[in-house]
């Protein structure tokens, strides 16, 4: 234990097989997809460098297949001949510099490989891939485990200190060690023993060819959540037979990629799998790492001083801030930016073919393109608007040493940002206001609030230049008794100014829609563990397979409608990775949902629609107006009229489909060209 230290389990050294590593943060195992770029490795060079040099003791590759019909898809990494390795060097030998270990992931793929050569104990296929893999013969299998164990030998060669062997989330390990996906009947189905055979002779065989000095790590599914999944009793098994076969450590994963809980979107407590990572911890006298929403110095120096953990995997974590164990050793964790668990720019990006990024750091995978560095010329800047948009470009103006003046119309900064932080599960966004405020503290940024700025204001003060992030203002549509009592502004509803009835209609079923929804439906606002477990189903005495429990079917308050006047699927836009959390817990709160509907009027009887050219009345007691956003940008023109051509940017600029994403991203590319 470091003494003295904030964090003092997080920030000790810990010995892991032959090696030492510098504290307990690992980097957990990333898709970055950066490999389908130009410059691909000069850009995982600098992506794994940056994370190194900022202070984590180990880094996990992205997955790499250890053999072609392994791979993820066509293009993604493969290490099965000497020819790969030099790139791989190139990342090591960068990640060593900065004192860092570094293992490479080996991940078949298996049944999720999107190629058509897929392979999986069994021909079963999964409903989350189109194709059917072809089951392996027994010399499939001897050949494949020869892979692994060559593939950890170049990882060797390349300079890698150990390997990561994937076995969770529903890969082609977890499909032999579970009955849901093994049907065999040879050595390598149907009991236990013979389903947990081909993950322990590839770390047994890969332990006798590397030696003992060669670091092994091995990344288990602490909980399936999926039917004909393992029982705690059989992952404990599993966890022991792996050890005994030679593991130096034990990472977790939760969840197969199939699974119908959520595992690691901001609808899950933080640390909220801490108990089936203790349950393994138990198991084995080898240390074990807990993963998924571990955001915070705080939240990870819990896990370990309980005994839950031994060391931490942070993935998304890294992207949003790679400094993040450097300001932890500092005091300065309030300095973080944390992840918020949006997925927005990191899974949904992944999952849409698009290199990943983050939504809090959008040069997370870009630092080739992002350059940020000190300004040559110290300007002064002016940014009216202190929602994303306008905070992100004041931030990153500041950091870079210009003089920054921000302008905040309202009481407080926030924006948009002040709304989300209300919404169910969302209150990471807290976290991201106090990463800007303390931001424009540490960087001496003038902040003025209650403070509308005026055209003739912003050119008597002699600005170099003016940024308008004035962000946007509710639509409020053309409805016959639109100003009728019954009707609500979201705002005034996500800030507690209005109540909204038993019964309410929701105009517009796009992202605040559903967000506000989830707002009426939840009695407190914060989302506890043990709710969390009863809503979604988890068992966590991992009694039963897969730890699944009976989903308790939550009890409404509100019957509520979402209105929409297209005919596409409600909420279609909605994140990838989280759109289907949101649809589900609104199925099972019985919320309906009306398309193709023109709007008639609002009166005391309710909302008066029609449909295929039948009248309807919803007898509601609150009609909630979320029918997106217009741009507040007059400023603008007034300023052009004293020749001030000012930069327009986020909501103010385009309020059409806008995000905390797209304001960020449009903030700090800004302010890095300033
Ligand atoms: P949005 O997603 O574009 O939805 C606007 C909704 O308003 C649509 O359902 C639209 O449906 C309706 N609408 C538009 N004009 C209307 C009019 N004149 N009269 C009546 N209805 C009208 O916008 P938003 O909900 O304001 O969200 C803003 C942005 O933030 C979006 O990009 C959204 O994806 C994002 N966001 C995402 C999430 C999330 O993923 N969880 C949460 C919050 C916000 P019809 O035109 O068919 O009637
Ligand atoms: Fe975290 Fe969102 Fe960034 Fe992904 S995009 S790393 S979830 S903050």
């Amino acid at each position: 234990m470091t003494t003295g230290s904030p964090y003092p389990n997080l920030l000790s050294p810990l010995v892991v097989g032959a090696h030492t590593l510098r504290n307990r943060v690992v980097m957990g195992s990333m898709h970055t997809r950066l490999e389908y770029l130009d410059r691909a490795t000069e850009r995982e060079v600098a992506f794994y460098a940056e994370r190194a040099r900022g202070g984590v003791a180990l880094i996990v590759s992205a997955g790499c297949a250890p053999n072609d019909e392994g791979r993820m898809e066509e293009g993604s990494h493969v290490l099965d001949s000497a020819a790969h390795i030099g790139s791989h060097r190139a990342v090591t030998a960068a990640v060593h510099a900065h004192g860092a270990k570094m293992v490479l992931q080996i991940l078949h793929a298996g049944r999720y490989a999107k190629h058509d050569r897929l392979v999986g104990p069994s021909d079963i296929p999964s409903h989350i891939n189109r194709r059917t893999p072809r089951a392996m013969s027994g010399e499939d299998i001897e050949r494949t485990i020869d892979d692994y164990v060559r593939c950890a030998e170049l990882a060797r060669d390349a300079g890698y200190d150990g390997v990561e062997v994937m076995g969770s989330e529903g890969y082609l390990i977890t499909e032999f060690t579970a009955s849901r996906t093994n049907n065999r009947s040879d050595g390598w189905g149907g009991s236990p023993e013979n389903r947990c055979r081909f993950p322990i002779e590839i770390v047994r065989r890969i332990r006798a060819r590397l030696g003992p000095s060669f670091m092994i790590l091995f990344r288990i599914s602490a909980l399936d959540l999926v039917e004909g999944g393992l029982t705690g009793a059989e992952t404990d098994f599993l966890a022991r037979a792996i050890e005994d076969a030679g593991a130096d450590a034990l990472s977790t994963g939760v969840g197969w990629h199939e699974a119908a809980i959520p595992t690691i979107s901001y609808h899950v407590p933080r640390a909220a799998w801490g108990f089936a990572v203790a349950r393994l911890k138990k198991a084995v006298r080898i240390p074990v790492v807990a993963s998924n929403r571990i955001n915070m110095p705080a939240v990870a120096e819990s896990l370990i001083a309980a005994g839950q953990a031994d060391l931490v995997a942070l993935a998304r974590p890294m992207l949003a801030d790679p400094e993040f164990v450097l300001k932890a050793a500092e005091g300065r964790a309030d300095e973080i930016n944390a992840c918020i668990a949006c997925n927005q720019a990191c899974l949904d990006y992944i999952f849409s073919a698009r290199p990943v990024s983050c939504l809090v750091n959008p040069r997370a995978g870009r630092e080739l393109d992002f350059g940020c560095e000190p300004a040559t010329q110290r300007r002064r800047i002016a940014v009216v608007g202190g929602g994303p948009a306008g905070l992100a470009c004041a931030v990153n103006a500041a950091m870079r040493g210009h003089a920054v003046t921000l302008y905040e119309a309202g009481a407080r900064l926030g924006g948009q940002l002040e709304l989300a932080r209300r919404v169910p599960g969302k209150s990471e966004f807290g976290e991201l206001l106090r990463y800007f405020r303390r931001q424009l503290e540490v960087h001496g940024a003038e902040i003025r609030t209650n403070a509308r700025a005026t055209a003739w204001g912003l050119v008597a003060e002699g600005f170099d230049h003016v940024v308008l992030a004035t962000g946007v203002e509710p639509r409020m549509p053309d409805i016959p008794g639109i100003d009728h009592c019954k009707v609500a502004g979201y705002a005034d509803i996500l800030l507690g100014v209005r109540e909204a009835g038993r019964r309410v209609a929701v105009i517009g079923s796009g992202g605040i829609a559903h967000d506000v929804t989830e707002f009426l439906l939840s009695r407190d606002h914060e989302v506890d563990p043990a709710g969390f477990y009863a809503e979604w189903g988890v068992d966590t005495e991992l009694r039963c397979a897969g730890g699944m429990a009976v989903a308790h079917d939550p009890v409404g308050e509100r019957e509520i409608t979402l209105f929409q006047r297209g005919s596409g699927r409600p909420g279609a836009r909605l994140g990838i990775s989280t759109g289907w959390v949101l649809r589900s817990r609104m199925k099972r709160h019985h919320v309906h949902t009306v398309t193709g509907c023109t709007y008639r009027g609002i009166d005391d009887r309710g909302l008066h629609y029609r449909v295929d050219g039948v009248d309807h009345v919803a007898d509601v007691d609150t009609v909630v107006i979320c029918a997106g956003q217009e741009p507040v940008r007059a400023l603008a023109d007034e300023l052009r009229e004293h020749g001030i051509e000012a930069s327009v940017i986020g909501g103010a600029r385009f309020a059409g489909e806008l995000d905390a994403l797209r304001a960020i991203d449009e903030g700090v590319s800004l302010a890095c060209s300033l």
